[in-house]
């Protein structure tokens, strides 16, 4: 008979610390709630013991971007379902702050204002973005139950690197009090070779176990210094081969020259 224990939110922060979460530091977190579930307390119970982790000096980070593209951001209403239900559970509580941005993030703790100020909507991933400051101020990356093609902190090393593909997008803003298509293009592409970034790392990324998750833990600055050494000999390192996927093909397409 299949038999799956709960974990307790006392076990969560004793997995987090021996994994390597810094009290008092700052930890971006990227997460698939239903690999680590079933914790206590449900998406609520695991934020909590993501901030026992880092403690009342640290800071909690979470991603945040808008679902819809067709209406202007809300950050008191946009729901962020798109980046999984932690992180549409996390803004949503009290005492997290918002950015009020369609690339919005959310933080709570000592540095959540700093990190969440506000941000160019044509460069989602740059220094002057939540995740670039994660990187500026010596933040922590968390993945659980996911793999670095869900780390947007690897957008920050292209970002810095310069690298020229990219992908027409846009989003909604008001404008004189009305909502207005801004188009942009945004370094993005299918996002599956940061996958790399595993073997890149090695032992400067920790693995273990987060309630029944796989779960990754690396510093934001040795996450950009490994994609920046490899970008600066090949820029298209991050993007599949020419004809082997749509949004990559799309990417180069989009290469700025
Ligand atoms: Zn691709």
């Amino acid at each position: 008979m299949p038999f799956t224990s709960v974990t307790i939110k006392s076990e969560l922060v004793r997995q987090l610390d021996a994994l390597g979460v810094q009290p008092g530091g700052i930890l971006l977190v990227h997460a698939a709630f239903s690999r680590v579930a079933p914790v206590e307390g449900g998406p609520h119970g695991l934020v909590e013991a993501l901030l026992a982790a880092v403690g009342s000096r640290g800071t909690l980070v979470m991603p945040s971007m808008a679902d819809d593209d067709d209406v202007p951001f809300d950050p008191a209403r946009s729901a962020c379902r798109a980046v999984g239900m932690l992180a549409d559970t996390f803004w949503r509580m009290p005492g997290v702050l918002r950015s009020d941005s369609p690339h919005a993030f959310a933080a709570r703790g000592a540095l959540a204002a700093r990190i969440t100020r506000p941000h160019p909507v044509d460069v989602p991933h740059g220094l002057e973005s939540p995740p670039g400051r994660v990187y500026e101020l010596g933040g922590q990356v968390l993945l659980l139950g996911v793999g670095h093609d869900a780390d947007t902190t690897v957008h920050v090393a292209e970002n810095l690197a310069g690298v020229r593909y990219r992908r027409p997008k846009y989003a909604t803003v008001f404008e004189d009090g009305r909502p207005r298509r801004y188009e942009y293009g945004e370094t993005d592409h299918c996002c599956e070779r940061f996958g790399l970034l595993d073997e890149w790392l090695g032992p400067q990324q920790r693995c273990g176990i987060v309630g029944r998750a796989e779960a990754r833990l690396a510093r934001s600055r040795d996450v950009v210094a490994a994609a920046l050494a490899r970008l600066r000999q090949d820029e298209t390192v991050f993007l599949h081969s020419p004809g082997a996927c749509a949004e990559c093909d799309e990417a180069r397409a989009g290469c700025a020259t």
